[in-house]
């Protein structure tokens, strides 16, 4: 039986937790057009507590340790009207770690826009690793495909437009494909995830690792009252809230909601 511990006693309950959550959330969009809002809150991509812990976190940890090549291309993609889509350079480090962790040579990735994950991929992977990357627009890719070629990686990549579920379809078609993928990384459109896990789940070796971006999406899989959501948010605010419950019910595989980013679910496939 769970004991509440001395230290457990001081804790917020989940209602208390939910409480402040839910005043956070009404708060950032009463703000969120003003100019305290711009600075305070629209620069951070993390859940932190606060702007400064996460510029801590980056400054300490990441920056100093990111490639040039990736660098570059963060900064290329910086004044692109798009940028926040870009995955978070701290999501990107856990990212590079879990590609060394498992020796990825063989992946998927779903959703490259300017390629910052893609680029970390490929500079993971060893010289004869190969990269599936599915996007509907080559003309993000296009915008980073010169520090692919300036980093030496351009051979790892096949590059596919199009919608990513008929390449996958079609991966599965030659029974060779099944079990033989080591890694992939999914970060487009919520409403296809778990469509993308059925097939990942068939193409990733047993002990290969899927990892979904924006799991959290924004904070708003918390909030009850749809009408306090942000209208463009909503649709993928539902298909992510299914998505986490499917995940966590899913036993092929072992699973970890990480609160990186915008939500980062790493998930090993078991069987
Ligand atoms: N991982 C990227 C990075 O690190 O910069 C960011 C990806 S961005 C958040 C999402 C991308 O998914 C967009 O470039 C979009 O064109 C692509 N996308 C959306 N729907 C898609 C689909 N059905 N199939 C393939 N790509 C799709
Ligand atoms: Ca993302």
């Amino acid at each position: 039986m769970f004991q509440v511990s001395g230290f457990e006693k001081f804790l917020p309950t989940p209602q208390e937790v939910r409480r402040v959550k839910i005043l956070h959330w009404k708060a950032m969009e009463e703000v969120s057009n003003t100019d305290t809002a711009k600075k305070v809150l629209k620069p951070s991509k993390g859940l932190l507590q606060s702007e400064e812990l996460y510029q801590y976190v980056l400054e300490t940890s990441v920056y100093p340790r990111e490639p040039e090549p990736l660098k570059e291309l963060r900064d290329a993609t910086a004044n692109h009207p798009r940028a926040s889509m870009a995955t978070a350079p701290d999501a990107g480090q856990l990212m590079a770690l879990l590609l060394k962790l498992v020796n990825a040579k063989k992946t998927i990735e779903i959703g490259v826009f300017t390629g910052y994950s893609l680029l970390l991929t490929a500079l993971s992977l060893p010289d004869d690793g190969k990269i599936i990357a599915i996007d509907i627009n080559r003309e993000t890719y296009d915008i980073g495909l010169p520090f692919m070629r300036k980093a030496g990686v351009e051979h790892k990549i096949d590059f596919i437009e199009s919608h990513a579920l008929p390449v996958l379809d079609k991966l599965l078609e030659d029974r060779e494909n099944e079990g033989s993928f080591d890694f992939a990384f999914v970060d487009a459109d919520k409403d296809n995830y778990w469509n993308y896990h059925e097939r990942l789940m068939r193409l990733l070796r047993v002990g290969g690792i899927v990892v979904y971006d924006n799991t959290l999406w924004g904070g708003t899989v918390v909030v009850p009252d749809e009408s306090l959501v942000p209208e463009g948010m909503r649709f993928s605010r539902h298909h992510t809230i299914e998505l986490n419950k499917s995940l966590a019910a899913d036993p092929r595989i072992q699973s970890s909601l990480i609160p990186m980013g915008d939500g980062v679910t790493v998930c090993r496939r078991l069987y």
